[in-house]
């Protein structure tokens, strides 16, 4: 029987070393919610067993249940029959079985029917069913919305809409996109109105909505007549009703079990979310980060599908009087992609817990000031968390998603003609992964969205304190590698910064990024080389390409390349 966390033992080293004890300790309110609730854990070590369980049922459905169904799901995709969506029947079978199991509203609070689990787990479980069906994680993973109405959202609507999302009896979408409005939300014209009777009403088109047919709708809308940025949007919550009408359903490359909708909403009665005109600039950037981080673990539970598909094909298949993966060739790519898998892992685990930081201690910070106790200390922590998470949410998002794109290219190239034929699992998953680095951002806009902290130097003091540690053998050589790509890093962002060029700074902040990245990551693995034996490898081979990398995005910063770009219209002939 298949089970997709007990038989990845890179998942269960994270898990096994997971810091999340503080986190845990403001979730469960210093455990009294144990007196309240059964289920309640009563010590970090309960909820780490409720976790692990949960975890083992999540992994069962998903390696017994959800793998088998995707192939099936991809050829059948979703119908739209008078007006309505039906979904592949796995899909439907799938949410059900999800729903049964109490695996959904996985970070809810428990009085809405919630498992109370931090997002670092929740994440996990998206990693899981991801690696079994991508297209049934975009549903899945459409839970966010419900973790922005219990943030922003009043009482009412949290007793209205939280404990449907968590009984499974209900699906949603995050209604955002429009014809001409993509990248730039601030272009959103989705009309929003007062009625007679002071109730909200919505009116307009939306394109591209993830489970648009789902039952509650979360839409960003234009509540300010007359105004043309994103101060003038809001947040509605709205159930489906006859009003909103599914107008088309979109034929992908990917992802064929997730409905695209357009829709249309003809009048339809909805609630503000929040205060008006906090739409776009609050609560949708706390949604769409969210989102993020599940895309991310999305991308990363692909890339897992991929390389197990790479490596079993290898094995078996014989060329040359042997099995390929004894091709040193192959073994080689075999290798890069399980390294950039794992260092992938690293970071998309890392963040997740970041997250949790910034969400309990934000938390935990507003309860001081609710109760009139000193809170400024937790205010700065908190404070710093959300600055963490902030340059990190994108980064994970555009690093995993394009590693995805990266490993099921390398896997379909593994399988030589067989990949690119219907009958094995890589052809799905390529043409899965496509679709990560364009939703919920484009890799583009995630590196806009990083680029700030990264001129700032956010992580200055975190790097210090990493150079200032004192590796143990091997590990001591990588350590100067990190600690060279940290100078290429200096010297690029100073050339950007001499040079005061806004054109030439936007095209840099890519490698910018990356050079980030490779530090952040390229820490992880070496801290967790000192742990596991094994890992040394993957700290070393990672490091080590790094480096190579970071010298080509150095010089091509530092060399001047970017300079054409203004003469963009002379090139393109
Ligand atoms: C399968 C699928 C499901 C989706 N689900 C949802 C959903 O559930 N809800 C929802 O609201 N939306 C959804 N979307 C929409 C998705 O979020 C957008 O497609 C995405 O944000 C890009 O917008 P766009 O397609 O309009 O591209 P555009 O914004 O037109 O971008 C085109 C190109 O220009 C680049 N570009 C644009 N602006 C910049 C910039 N400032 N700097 C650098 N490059 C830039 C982009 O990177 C891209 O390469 C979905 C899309 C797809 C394909």
């Amino acid at each position: 029987m298949p089970n997709f966390f007990t038989d990845n033992p890179d998942l269960l080293f994270h898990f096994d070393h997971l810091e999340l004890e503080e986190v845990v300790a403001l979730i469960e309110h210093d455990y009294e919610q144990a007196a309240v609730f059964s289920d309640a854990p009563t010590d970090y070590q309960d909820a780490l067993h409720n976790y692990r369980e949960v975890l083992t049922l999540a992994g069962q459905i998903a390696g017994d249940f959800i793998a088998p169904r995707a192939a099936q799901v991809d050829l059948e995709g979703n119908r739209l029959e008078d007006d309505r969506v039906i979904y592949a029947t796995g899909i439907r079978e799938a949410l059900d079985r999800l729903g049964q199991a109490e695996l959904m509203g996985v970070t809810l609070p428990r009085r809405y029917g919630g498992l109370n689990f931090p997002t670092t787990i929740y994440i996990m479980a998206i990693e899981m069913i991801s690696r079994a069906d991508a297209s049934l994680m975009n549903i899945y993973g459409l839970q966010d919305i419900a973790e922005t109405i219990n943030r922003f959202g009043n009482d009412a609507q949290r007793e209205q809409f939280l404990p449907q999302f968590a009984s499974g009896a209900c699906t949603g979408a995050m209604v955002l996109t429009e014809p001409d409005a993509g990248s730039d939300l601030q272009a959103v014209k989705l009309q929003a109105y007062e009625d007679a009777q002071g109730g909200w009403r919505l009116r307009g088109v939306k394109r591209f909505i993830t489970n648009g047919c789902g039952d509650i709708l979360l839409v960003l809308a234009r509540s300010e007549p007359g105004s043309k940025d994103g101060r003038g949007l809001s947040l509605f919550v709205c159930s489906s009703d006859e009003t909103v009408k599914v107008r088309r359903l979109e034929h992908k490359l990917g992802i064929h079990g997730s409905p695209t909708c357009e829709l249309q909403f003809n009048d339809t009665p909805a609630q503000l979310v929040g205060k008006r005109k906090f739409g776009l600039i609050k609560y949708v950037m706390d949604l769409m980060n969210g989102a993020r981080l599940g895309v991310a673990a999305q991308a990363l539970g692909i890339a897992q599908a991929a390389y197990e598909e790479a490596l079993r094909y290898a094995r078996a298949r014989r060329q040359f009087g042997q099995v390929i993966a004894n091709l040193p060739v192959v073994a080689n790519m075999l290798i890069d992609m399980r390294v950039l898998l794992e260092s992938n892992r690293s970071l998309l685990y890392a963040v997740a817990q970041w997250v949790d930081r910034r969400d309990k201690y934000t938390e935990h910070a507003a309860r001081l000031r609710e109760r009139g106790e000193p809170s400024a200390e937790a205010s700065e922590r908190a404070k710093q968390a959300t600055q963490v998470a902030a340059l990190l949410t994108p980064l994970v998002k555009y690093v995993l998603s394009e590693a995805a794109n990266k490993i099921t290219y390398d896997a379909l190239q593994i399988h030589g003609g067989a990949g690119y034929m219907r009958e094995f699992a890589i052809e799905r998953l390529t043409r899965d992964a496509r679709v990560t680095n364009i939703y919920e951002g484009t890799s583009q806009l995630q590196i806009v969205a990083a680029a700030g902290p990264v001129m700032k130097d956010l992580l200055a003091a975190h790097f210090a304190a990493a150079e200032a540690k004192d590796y143990k053998g091997h590990l001591m050589g990588l350590a100067d590698k990190l600690k060279e790509i940290r100078r290429l890093f200096l010297d690029s962002r100073e050339a950007v910064v001499g040079k005061g060029d806004k054109a030439f700074e936007e095209v840099a902040a890519r490698e910018l990024v990356d050079l980030y990245g490779y530090l952040f990551v390229g820490y992880l693995l070496l801290e967790q080389a000192q742990l596991d034996g094994r890992k040394v490898f993957i700290a070393k081979r990672y490091i080590v390409s790094a480096l190579a990398e970071a010298r080509k995005r150095a010089e091509l910063v530092t060399g001047d390349n970017f300079a054409d770009v203004i003469h963009a219209d002379k090139i393109l002939v």
